[in-house]
Parts: C-alpha cells; sequence; structure tokens
C-alpha cells in the first residue's frame, strides 16, 4: 500500500525522536522560552514532553505545551540542533498530534473558507474572481503561481505580483483558494491528518496537471507546510518555492524594465523564520531606482498572525514596539511589508500614527511604470462603517453569486475582517449542525 501523508509525519516524528538527545540545544535558543514562563525548567523536561507525544500520542501538557504552543515557527534552532534534527518540524508535529485529541478552533477550515469567499466576492469583480478562485483548464505551462487559500483576502497584493510575473513574460496559471489548500490547516490546526492527507494530494496533484517546472507559493504558510514540514513526501517534478526566489532570478529583465524611479526611504518588516525571503526582498527593492533602505526590521516567526508571531504575543509585542520606532524615525518614509498577513496588521498600526504602510509588490508595479492594485480590504477596515460597507459591496456580491441578507452581513463582517475565526470564533460561518 502507498505510503500517505500521516505515514509520513509517523516516520518524520520517529526519525526524531530516534534521534533526539534531549540536549536541550533548542531550548536554549528558543527567544519564546522566557516568555512561555520556562526560563527556570530543565531543558530536558520542555523536550522530554514533546518526545513523549511524539511516540505515544496524545495531548501536550505542561511545560512541553507551554513551549510548542507559544512556537512562532522562528527557525532560530534549526541550525542550533547537533543531531540535524528539525525543532521546528518537531513542534509543529507535536502541536499536529494534540489537535487529533482537542483543537481550540473546530470547523477552522469551513469558516476561513466561507470568510475568504465572502471577502474577495466583496472586492472582486467576476473575472477577477475567476482568476484567483476557478481553477484553470490544466495546460503545460512552466510556472504555477500558487497564491494558496488566506492570501486572496488581499487580492491587490496578488494581482500585483502577477503584474510582475506578466511583465517578466512568464507564461503561468494561477492555482489558490480553499479549493486548493496546501493541507495545513486541517493537519496542523483540526488534527484531522485524513482530512489533511486528501487536501494536501489533491493540491500536489493539480500542480502535477499543468508539467509545470517551478510553482511559485506566494503564503509562507503554504511554503513551511509543502515546502519544508512535507518535503520530501512526495516526488515531484517541479521546484516548489517562494515567488520572490522567481523574482530574484529574473532580476536583471526586471531591472531592464524599471521605468519610473520610486523615491523612498524605506523600514522592510521581515521575519527570522523565512529569513531567506526578507533578504529575498531587500535584494528586489535594493535595485529599484530611487528607493533606499534604511533599515529592516526583523521580527520573530516566520510571519504575523495566529499561526506565526501572534503565538509568542510577548515577544511579539517587544519585537513590534521595535519595529515601530525604527519606523518612526525621521530617516524612514514608509514601512515595507511582505506578506498579506503581515500587512494586515501593519496598516493597523500606521492607522494609529504610524507611518504609511506599503508591500513590496506596490513598490514593483510602480518601478515598471504600473499603477499598483487598490487595498480595498484596508480602507473599508479604517472606515469601520460596516452599514456603509454593505450597501457599497451587496451589488458586487450579487455579481458574484452571494445574494446574502444585509443586516447579516452588517453583524458578521466586523468577525470576518478579524480574522475572528482563528480564535475559535466566527460561528456565524460554521455548520448547523
Ligand atoms: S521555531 Fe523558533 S519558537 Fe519554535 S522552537 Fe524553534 S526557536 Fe523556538
Ligand atoms: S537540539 Fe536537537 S537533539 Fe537537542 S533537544 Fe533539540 S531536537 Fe533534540
Amino acid at each position: 500500500m502507498e505510503r500517505d501523508l500521516t505515514d509520513f509525519m509517523a516516520d518524520t516524528a520517529c526519525g526524531i525522536t530516534d534521534a533526539c538527545t534531549s540536549c536541550g540545544a533548542c531550548v536554549d535558543i528558543c527567544p519564546v522560552v522566557p516568555h512561555a514562563g520556562l526560563a527556570n525548567v530543565p531543558n530536558e523536561t520542555i523536550v522530554g514532553g514533546v518526545l513523549d507525544v511524539l511516540r505515544q500520542g496524545g495531548e501536550l501538557t505542561g511545560h512541553a505545551a507551554a513551549w510548542a504552543h507559544q512556537c512562532d515557527g522562528c527557525g532560530l534552532c534549526i541550525p542550533a540542533c547537533p543531531e540535524g534534527i528539525n525543532p521546528r518540524t518537531m513542534l509543529m508535529l507535536a502541536n499536529s498530534v494534540t489537535a487529533e485529541t482537542h483543537t481550540d478552533t473546530p470547523q477552522l477550515f469551513r469558516k476561513m473558507a466561507r470568510a475568504i469567499r465572502l471577502m474577495a466576492a466583496m472586492q472582486l469583480d467576476t473575472d477577477d474572481m475567476a482568476k484567483l478562485l476557478q481553477p484553470p483548464r490544466p495546460r503545460d505551462v512552466p510556472v504555477v503561481f500558487y497564491v494558496g487559500c488566506n492570501a486572496v483576502r488581499t487580492p491587490h497584493l496578488l494581482f500585483n505580483a502577477m503584474y510582475v510575473l506578466d511583465a517578466i513574460d512568464v507564461d503561468y496559471e494561477v492555482l489558490g483558494g480553499p479549493a486548493a489548500c496546501c493541507g495545513i490547516i486541517h493537519t496542523k490546526w483540526e488534527g484531522e491528518a485524513k482530512t489533511g492527507t486528501r487536501v494536501t494530494d489533491g493540491t500536489l496533484s493539480r500542480f502535477g496537471d499543468f508539467t509545470p517546472e517551478r510553482v511559485l507559493s506566494w503564503c509562507p504558510s503554504c511554503q513551511l507546510h509543502i515546502g519544508e514540514t512535507l518535503n520530501g513526501y512526495q516526488q515531484t517534478d517541479f521546484a516548489f518555492e517562494h515567488v520572490t526566489k522567481f523574482m530574484i532570478d529574473n532580476e536583471s529583465k526586471l531591472q531592464s524594465l524599471y521605468r519610473q524611479p520610486v523615491p523612498m526611504r524605506v523600514l522592510l518588516h521581515a521575519h527570522d523564520g523565512m529569513a531567506d525571503l526578507g533578504e529575498n526582498v531587500a535584494q528586489l527593492l535594493r535595485a529599484v531606482p530611487g528607493l533606499e533602505i534604511a533599515d529592516i526590521a526583523w521580527e520573530s516567526g516566520y510571519t504575523c498572525g495566529g499561526s506565526g508571531a501572534d503565538r509568542s504575543p510577548g515577544l511579539k509585542a517587544e519585537r513590534r514596539a521595535a519595529t515601530l520606532a525604527r519606523a518612526a524615525q525621521p530617516d524612514v518614509d514608509a514601512l515595507v511589508s511582505l506578506y498579506h498577513g503581515c500587512h494586515g496588521q501593519l496598516a493597523a498600526s500606521a492607522e494609529q500614527g504610524g507611518k504609511p504602510v506599503v508591500n513590496f509588490t506596490d513598490i514593483l508595479v510602480r518601478a515598471l511604470g504600473g499603477e499598483p492594485r487598490r487595498d480595498a480590504f484596508e480602507g473599508w477596515r479604517m472606515a469601520g462603517d460596516w452599514q456603509a460597507l454593505v450597501s457599497e459591496t451587496l451589488p458586487t456580491l450579487r455579481g458574484n453569486g452571494m445574494d446574502l441578507d444585509a443586516q447579516w452581513l452588517e453583524d458578521v463582517l466586523p468577525d470576518v475582517f478579524a480574522g475572528k475565526e482563528f480564535v475559535g470564533g466566527l460561528e456565524a460561518l460554521a455548520s448547523r449542525r
């Protein structure tokens, strides 16, 4: 019988428990440890609890739970392990095993999928909806642009990225939306490993339908799940890499296409946990005429949000305060975001008197002589007038086949915009039992 995802994860866990000596080097270097109240707990106690769950199943408890629950995916532990184990993967697996017994976010995928479709349908016309959410007919292309699920909430960033791919003149197809989920929600958040297998297998198979050389991800969670946690799960004929890597590989072509300077001094926001992607964007920005990087604000985690930096609120608050203090300096005109989740959080800080926030794709589009897509989501969130928003967007929603009750929509929108499903809320989008 063919090995499925649950077998792969069990084999990975087994390899980790066999190799781990409980030396605690990963705990020593881990920045969330003091914030999780573990500064005086012996390393072997913390690691031992994780290994027990990987060996025997069940739920993380006590010190091991405190560590794993706050792991923000910063990856600093990876080079520290003398046995060549990836402790980030170790905790990811332990959290997935725990979720099989207990999850704080039941029906997360269902709620998330509905929220994503709703937000996309508020912002996009039918052609753009189809481009992001309707599976294209398979054909042979060198590149698939895989936008994942959640980024569809902020579609302007994805269309900006497509503007750059179009400028490079690459033949590509777009795959994304909840129907092409990477499977991390089912596997890690819901503890539904069998469903996760089906979802991940389905998405990998759809990539293969296009016989691409490269699948370019946008979402850092997809990159982490497919590119790292499940690395080696399936033999594929394509490389799975981040879209910024592709842009770097085509940098000389991009530079030859820059048409207008973008005179701006920026603070680039990046994450320790995917430092290579932060470096990619820094390299891209340095080549933009007129633009100057005043500094890079490295924050913990691999992204902002509930699967990244927000898991360790104390550490997050420290690093964010440092970022905003640096952004307030006079040599910074704007803060530059990488990912959709970070963009939303940083933009919210700009509303409170901070510097403007732009995404790196806005800058690339401008340099190429184009006009970046409007960030409708942010404008609406800033206005916070849900009644006016309902009136404005009901016709677009209807055009996209969503005939919703105006009062229901007005009631549900604050939680949709706040992503409340990731903390167990947004029951209005759950299935009726
Ligand atoms: S990924 Fe970062 S937060 Fe998670 S265990 Fe490693 S060092 Fe700690
Ligand atoms: S550093 Fe490696 S061997 Fe040491 S406790 Fe962590 S995972 Fe185990």
